[in-house]
C-alpha cells in the first residue's frame, strides 16, 4: 500500500484530547497539515491559538463534528485528505467511584456511572469514519486507530496470577462476553476494555470486507497506559484527561496511599511516544494492516512505587516547592509481574526510543510545577 509522505494532509479525530494534541504537533514539526475534528468552537479555537503560536498557523485547521456516532458525520471532512488519525474515543471518569476496585483496576473502574453507552461512540464512531472514508475518502491512504492494550489483555499485567507474554496475537474476548452477558450491570473497567476491543474488532472486519473496494489500508497502535506532559486545554489537575489524572492523584500529589494500592498500576508508555508511533504509522510501509503494542521500557511493567522511587531520586528535583510521599520501597523486593508485553513487532517496524521513567517524570512533574499545580 501506498504510505503517506511529509507535506500530505492527514485528519485527526478528537484533536483536542490528551494524546491527540501530541500527535497534531508532531504531525505539524514532522511537515504535515492536519485537520482536526473537535467538539465545540472553543476547543478549535484553544488549538488554533497554541498551533499558531508555534508558526504552523497555515497548516492547521480545524472542523467541529460533534456526533461521530451519527452516519455520515465524517463525510465532509474526509474529503481531500490524504490520512485519517481516528483518535476520538470516551475515556470517561466518575469521581464516586469506590477506592479499592480503582487501585486494583487503575482508572477504568471510574467509569461506573457508564453502562453500555460507552459503547456506542467507541464502535459506531470508529465504524462511522471507516463508512465515511469509503465513501468520500476518494485520496486516503491510510487509517491509523487509537485502541489500547484493553483491546488485547482483560486486566491489568499484575493482576495476571500466571506467566504470560501478551502480543499483538491476542485479543481481549474476556470483557465484551461479560458485557453480553451482564448489560449494563457490568463495572465500568469491563466496559470500557470492552469498547476498546470491540470497536477495533469492527475497524479490522469492515477492513477485511472492504479491502478490494478501498484505497487505504488500516494500523492499529495498541498503548497501555499513557502518561506524561499535558499539552491540551488543562486548567487545574481536575481538568486533566484521565490517565494522567490518576497519575497526578498516585505520583504527583503527594496524598498517602496503601501499599496495596502502591503495589498495582497498568503498563505504561509516554504521550509523546505514543503519538510519535501515530505519526511514524503514515509513512511506513511495514505498518499497513498491522496492530502495533507500543510499550515503555520493561515491557511497560510496572507499580505505583517505581513512580514513587523514580521520582524522589530525581536530581534536580523538578518540583522542588512540592513534597512527594516515600511510600513503602519494599515493593521493589517483593513485587512479582508475571505477565508481560511483547515489544518485538514495535522494534521490527518503528523502532522508537521509548522515554525513560525518568524523563517522563522529570518533564511531567516540570509541567505541574509550571502551571503551580
Ligand atoms: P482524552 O479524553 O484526552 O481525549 C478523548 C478525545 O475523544 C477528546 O477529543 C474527546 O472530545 C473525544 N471524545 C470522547 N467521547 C466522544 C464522543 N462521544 N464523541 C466525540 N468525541 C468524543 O483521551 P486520551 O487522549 O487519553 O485518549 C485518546 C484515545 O487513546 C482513546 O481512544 C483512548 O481509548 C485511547 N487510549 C488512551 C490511553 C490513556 O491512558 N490515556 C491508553 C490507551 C488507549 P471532548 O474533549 O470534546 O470530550
Amino acid at each position: 500500500m501506498p504510505t503517506v509522505p511529509r507535506g500530505g494532509k492527514v485528519l485527526v479525530s478528537g484533536a483536542n484530547g490528551y494524546i491527540a494534541m501530541w500527535t497534531v504537533k508532531i504531525l505539524l514539526q514532522q511537515g504535515y497539515r492536519v485537520r482536526g475534528t473537535v467538539r465545540s468552537a472553543e476547543k478549535g479555537k484553544f488549538m488554533s491559538d497554541y498551533f499558531a503560536k508555534l508558526g504552523y498557523g497555515e497548516a492547521f485547521e480545524f472542523v467541529i463534528v460533534q456526533d461521530i456516532i451519527k452516519d455520515g458525520a465524517f463525510d465532509e471532512v474526509v474529503k481531500d485528505v490524504d490520512a485519517i488519525e481516528h483518535m476520538a474515543s470516551p475515556v470517561h471518569f466518575n469521581p464516586g467511584d469506590p477506592q479499592g476496585e480503582w487501585y486494583l483496576c487503575f482508572y477504568f473502574s471510574y467509569l461506573i456511572s457508564l453502562g453500555i453507552e460507552t459503547l456506542k461512540p467507541a464502535i459506531q464512531g470508529t465504524v462511522s469514519m471507516l463508512k465515511s472514508a469509503m465513501k468520500n475518502g476518494t485520496k486516503v491512504k491510510r487509517i491509523v486507530i487509537t485502541s489500547s492494550t484493553a483491546a488485547i489483555a482483560s486486566l491489568n499485567l499484575d493482576l495476571f496470577t500466571e506467566p504470560r507474554i501478551f502480543s499483538e496475537r491476542d485479543w481481549n474476548e474476556a470483557s465484551p462476553k461479560e458485557v453480553e452477558e451482564l448489560g449494563s450491570k457490568a463495572s465500568a473497567v469491563t466496559v470500557y476494555r470492552a469498547s476498546k476491543s470491540l470497536a477495533e474488532r469492527a475497524a479490522w472486519d469492515f477492513y477485511n470486507e472492504h479491502k478490494a473496494q478501498v484505497q487505504w489500508d488500516l494500523t492499529v497502535i495498541n498503548p497501555p497506559g499513557v502518561f506524561g506532559p499535558p499539552i491540551h486545554d488543562v486548567t487545574s489537575p481536575k481538568s486533566l484527561n484521565l490517565s494522567l489524572q490518576v497519575w497526578y492523584d498516585m505520583v504527583a500529589s503527594g496524598s498517602p496511599k496503601t501499599k496495596e494500592a502502591l503495589s498495582q498500576s497498568p503498563a505504561w508508555v509516554d504521550v509523546r511516544d505514543t503519538a510519535l508511533a501515530h505519526v511514524l504509522a503514515l509513512n511506513n510501509e511495514a505498518a499497513g494492516a498491522e496492530r502495533i503494542l507500543t510499550v515503555s521500557d520493561f515491557e511497560g511493567v510496572c507499580y505505583w512505587q517505581k513512580w514513587i522511587d523514580t521520582v524522589n531520586n530525581l536530581k534536580p528535583n523538578p518540583h522542588p516547592s512540592h513534597k512527594f510521599i516515600f511510600g513503602y520501597p519494599e515493593i521493589a523486593q517483593e513485587k512479582v509481574v508475571l505477565a508481560t508485553l511483547d515489544k518485538s513487532k514495535e522494534e521490527r517496524i518503528f523502532g522508537i526510543k521509548f522515554k525513560t521513567m525518568e524523563e517522563t517524570a522529570k518533564d511531567t512533574l516540570e509541567d505541574f510545577a509550571r502551571r503551580g499545580w
